[in-house]
């Protein structure tokens, strides 16, 4: 195969304890999966699962035990943050039964779905698309996956993020409104989940901007730090 131009690179994301790498297909979202999150933009928190979607080039990986660096995106002047834990797909399938989600399950990590919320709110506004308030350069960092047999009890994991050691969110994973199996079902009754996609599952409360020179630290209990600067 000849390309009139070199492809793109594959965008992947290390593996805890593991060399080879997990490449990146689709980057899934769920909104408002976290009823305190849906109450503080306005919402009951009652409404079925709802999703959209990031470049896979929107990823910004970030090794364990580094603060990467993530740029202030052009137009926006309220960029938030939403700490988020993100399940990654090892196999796919379409119509899968939340009973039966855990076997497409790789693993787990720690993942940021930055937003420019003026943007976001001016869309909404307008019953305009997402896309340029949540899938912009940069939009999606992440730290290392770990394999979902060194995850246990990741249901039930504290999630938090602070700025500039300040906490801004902190909640339980327990406390999504659509769990992760529930949510891979109602995924993948709309799309036939590949291998390679990652679904960014929600953010709890206590979401806020952050401005250059800000420092966030997030985890997820289980699943290590994920720290970045804004510059
Ligand atoms: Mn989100």
């Amino acid at each position: 195969m000849s390309y009139v131009f070199a492809a793109p690179p594959v965008v992947s994301v290390p593996v805890v304890g593991q060399s080879a790498q997990f490449p990146v297909r689709h980057i899934y979202c769920v909104g408002r999966n976290y009823e305190d999150h849906a109450k503080e933009m306005g919402f009951t928190g009652r409404e079925p699962p709802f999703f959209f979607m990031k470049p896979a080039d929107a990823i910004v990986v970030v090794p364990a035990g580094e603060t990467g660096s993530v740029h202030y995106p052009s137009l926006t002047k309220n960029l938030h943050h939403e700490i988020e834990l993100v399940v990654a797909i090892g196999k796919g399938g379409k119509n899968i039964a939340a009973a039966d989600a855990a076997q497409h399950i790789f693993g787990y990590a720690v993942g940021l779905d930055m937003t420019r919320r003026d943007l976001q709110n001016d869309m909404k506004k307008q019953g305009r698309p997402w896309c340029i308030g949540k899938a912009f350069d940069e939009s999606a960092p992440i730290g290392p996956i770990t394999p979902a047999a060194q995850a246990m009890g990741v249901e039930q994991a504290e999630i938090y993020l602070q700025v500039n050691g300040q906490d801004r969110q902190r909640s339980h994973v327990s406390k999504l409104i659509w769990n992760i199996g529930e949510t891979i079902a109602h995924l993948s009754a709309a799309w036939e989940l590949q291998p390679g996609d990652l679904i960014y599952s929600g953010t709890p409360e206590g979401v806020g901007a952050v401005v250059a020179g800000d420092v966030l630290l997030g985890g997820v209990a289980g699943l290590g730090e994920l720290s970045i600067k804004i510059v």
